[in-house]
């Protein structure tokens, strides 16, 4: 490209942004203001015009979604050079340094990541180990602890741990604990990552020069949302000698991580810390018409400590932002597909460009749940995330096992899946010699073949089987394409016959389904893995510790590109720096959104912040829901609209009703024409005369409606009781 087409249709602070001579800089801007797209001009202004080698560029964003946004948005504009720049979130570039240094880093050759579901079920197994199991400690408190501890290493643990009551005693024993068989199972969570290399750079200066050499262009997205830890990472590779220049882009309304550590403050730092920093602001806004955004403006405003932009967008007042009250939560999720239905599918829009966002992973289940019944394509990001399911799960754990004999998360996951006769006794007992002798499973039970008197003939024999077949599958993988090893692990390891068996049952067709996909996965990641210079690439293991990375927040789609004709839905974190022409956020309900935590922990501003992301992501039209009453913890309450609603200014809103079409006509539609009853609708009873629907549940072969009466009285009653419907 052009150096001169770098700064086409730019405005006049976007160029200054672009085309800056080499030095630091702080670019604040407000939400879909083009920091995204101006950080990649500049990077290729600065292959271009600047001449600074595509190597020397470090290219950093916060989640998994962003960077390979970034990574495609980039390769668009710079084809030749695309494998010379670095680009990837914190925790990637940490994994391929210590892949790197392992040695250095005081780690094994083939150290595996653990996701927070693994740290959960380690942090399990100590409290049994150390006999706290009936203290009734929450796993995901000590969690909490662990990972904040990681965040502010620099706080000393005695401080941290130390506040001399008996749960930090128990807690720091936890925590030397979990080090300890982290170190022993060969294994690193996500924090430890960071903190690993951090400490690497700091120990090992001669190892840190060779990066500050490299890395002479530092450019960072979403610097709102760094932490602590990061930021003095980040300091770190900084280095006036070799005349290191760092960008960084953020916006101080769309933090939205503090609950893991992300501190504003660290824009101000950057200021006081670094050599003369320039600062840039962006306020024209190209995303939002002028309706969303004065919405997005006024809500933000509602927040008091803030760096005060104020955006503006020369784009007209667009459509008011719809706001509907449903009954309850199918109300809810039954006028979305209504509307996708009249307003995409009877009309052949593709649906790529519209999203559904919520607060909580949870409530995509019922959204789910309707949109099947409509026949509406949906995917959903997040959730029971891709690489979390059970058969994903499985796969991994033996190709975990089989790449380290010493994962004991994994060796306890697949010992008896399938099952192969080896029972809680003998995983007892091998537990037993684990703690006895400080062995991992894997060695205890070495140990128990190689001394024949712990275990019956039975056990022994399952147990030898069960070693063997790892054994082979390990020989088995030697100089194979990645894709194989995992299609023949799958087959070898007696996962498939067992999913394929029980594929009948619907549930598990999608499993075998899932599995495919896997496949899929790992031939699309070979194919878009870098070759890396330093290091023998060891895909599996590279294939593995990508996996781990990627439940931290998204999916498989992260690394399956394509887009398709369905609408997306996912949680109001994973959309941040994601833009569709069309959004609904659901269950705008106090205790929702805000979530009830943050009443107790006066973050309100956070959820405020949060509320922001969520409305700016909106490029023509939005749309907010509530219900009037909803099912939470088991039994039904009534809600109250979310404050958010309110701090809505009155002119760009405008409040609508059920959508009362019923002749929609579904592919799937059984005799029973279910579809002439939607919630809401008013229907008559002999008896009880006239009511409205505010549920429907199909059962054998019949309709069951929940019905409101006069008088508040609620009822389920057949359809066919039911005498006339409009
Ligand atoms: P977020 O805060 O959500 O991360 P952002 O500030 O990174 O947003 P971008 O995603 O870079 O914003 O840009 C938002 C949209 O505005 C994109 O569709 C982008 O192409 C468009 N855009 C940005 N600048 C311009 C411009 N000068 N002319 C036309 N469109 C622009
Ligand atoms: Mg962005």
């Amino acid at each position: 490209m052009k150096n001169l087409d770098l700064l086409k249709n730019l405005n006049s602070k976007q160029k200054e942004v672009v085309s800056e001579i080499r030095k630091n800089l702080l670019i604040l801007a407000g939400a879909g203001s083009g920091k995204t797209l101006v950080l990649i001009r500049r990077i290729a202004w600065l292959i271009y015009k600047e001449n600074c080698s595509p190597k020397s560029i470090l290219a950093v964003t916060f989640t998994n979604k962003a960077a390979l946004e970034l990574k495609t948005r980039i390769i668009s504009l710079i084809k030749n050079y695309q494998n010379d720049i670095w680009i990837g979130t914190f925790h990637s570039f940490a994994y391929y340094i210590l892949r790197i240094h392992y040695l250095e880093a005081g780690l094994t050759k083939n150290f595996q990541i653990i996701d927070n579901s693994d740290q959960k079920i380690l942090i399990k197994r100590i409290l049994k180990r150390l006999s706290l199991q009936n203290k009734n400690y929450s796993i995901n408190n000590i969690l909490k602890h662990i990972n904040n501890f990681k965040n502010n290493f620099f706080d000393k643990k005695e401080n941290y741990f130390y506040e001399n009551n008996l749960y930090n005693i128990d807690l720091s024993k936890i925590y030397d604990e979990y080090q300890n068989y982290c170190k022993i199972t060969e294994v690193i969570d996500f924090n430890e990552l960071i903190l690993c290399l951090y400490k690497l750079f700091l120990h090992k200066p001669n190892i840190l020069q060779i990066y500050q050499k490299r890395f002479q262009n530092i450019l960072i997205d979403e610097f709102q949302d760094t932490n602590d830890l990061q930021y003095r990472f980040i300091s770190l590779l900084y280095n006036k000698f070799y005349n290191t220049k760092i960008v960084l882009v953020g916006d101080d309304d769309q933090s939205i991580y503090g609950w893991r550590g992300a501190q504003v403050k660290n824009m101000h730092r950057f200021l006081k810390d670094f050599d003369k920093v320039k600062t840039i602001l962006l306020e024209q806004n190209y995303r939002s018409t002028s309706n969303i955004l004065e919405a997005a403006n006024k809500l933000i405003s509602h927040n008091n400590i803030r760096l005060k932009k104020k955006l503006w967008t020369h784009k007209n007042n667009g459509r008011l932002i719809y706001i509907y009250s449903a009954l309850n939560e199918f109300d809810e999720a039954r006028y979305i597909a209504k509307y996708i239905y009249h307003n995409f599918i009877k009309k052949n829009i593709k649906l790529n460009n519209c999203a559904i966002l919520y607060r909580n992973n949870s409530q995509s289940r019922i959204l789910e749940e309707i949109m099947l019944k409509f026949c509406i394509p949906y995917k959903i990001y997040g959730g029971i995330r891709f690489f979390e399911r059970q058969e994903i799960k499985d796969t991994l754990s033996y190709l975990r096992l089989i790449s380290n004999y010493n994962d004991d998360n994994s060796f306890e996951r697949i010992i008896n899946t399938p099952k192969r006769g080896i029972g809680d006794n003998t995983l007892n007992v091998i537990k037993y010699i684990s703690k006895k002798y400080f062995l991992t499973l894997w060695k205890s039970s070495i140990f128990l073949l190689e001394n024949n008197q712990y275990l019956n003939t039975m056990s022994f024999n399952s147990l030898k089987k069960f070693i063997i077949l790892i054994k082979f599958l390990k020989n088995n993988i030697k100089n194979k394409k990645l894709s194989i090893i995992i299609k023949e692990t799958i087959i070898n390891s007696g996962l498939w016959e067992m999913y394929n068996k029980s594929s009948l049952a619907e549930k598990n067709f999608s499993k075998i389904n899932n599995l495919k996909e896997l496949i899929n996965a790992a031939n699309y990641f070979t194919k878009i893995s870098l070759k890396n210079e330093n290091i023998k690439n060891n895909l599996l293991i590279d294939f593995l510790s990508q996996t781990s990375l990627l439940t931290d927040n998204n999916d498989l789609n992260n690394i399956n590109q394509e887009t398709n004709n369905y609408i997306q839905m996912m949680t109001i974190h994973a959309s941040k720096g994601l833009e569709f022409s069309e959004v609904f956020i659901i269950g705008m309900e106090e205790g929702i959104f805000p979530n009830k935590i943050s009443f107790t922990n006066k973050n309100i501003n956070e959820e405020r912040r949060l509320a922001y992301v969520g409305i700016t992501r909106a490029k023509k039209k939005l749309t907010l829901t509530y219900t009037k009453k909803r099912y939470l913890y088991g039994k039904e309450i009534n809600s109250i609209p979310s404050r958010f609603i309110n701090e809505l200014p009155e002119n760009c809103v405008k409040k609508v009703n059920f959508l009362k079409e019923k002749s929609i006509c579904f592919k799937q539609n059984n005799s029973l024409n279910k579809e002439k009853y939607f919630i809401g609708q008013i229907v008559y009873h002999a008896i009880f005369g006239k009511g409205i629907i505010l549920n429907i549940e199909i059962i054998k072969n019949n309709i069951k409606l929940q019905i409101k009466f006069k008088n508040a009285i609620i009822k389920w009653i057949m359809s066919n009781y039911i005498k006339s419907y409009i």
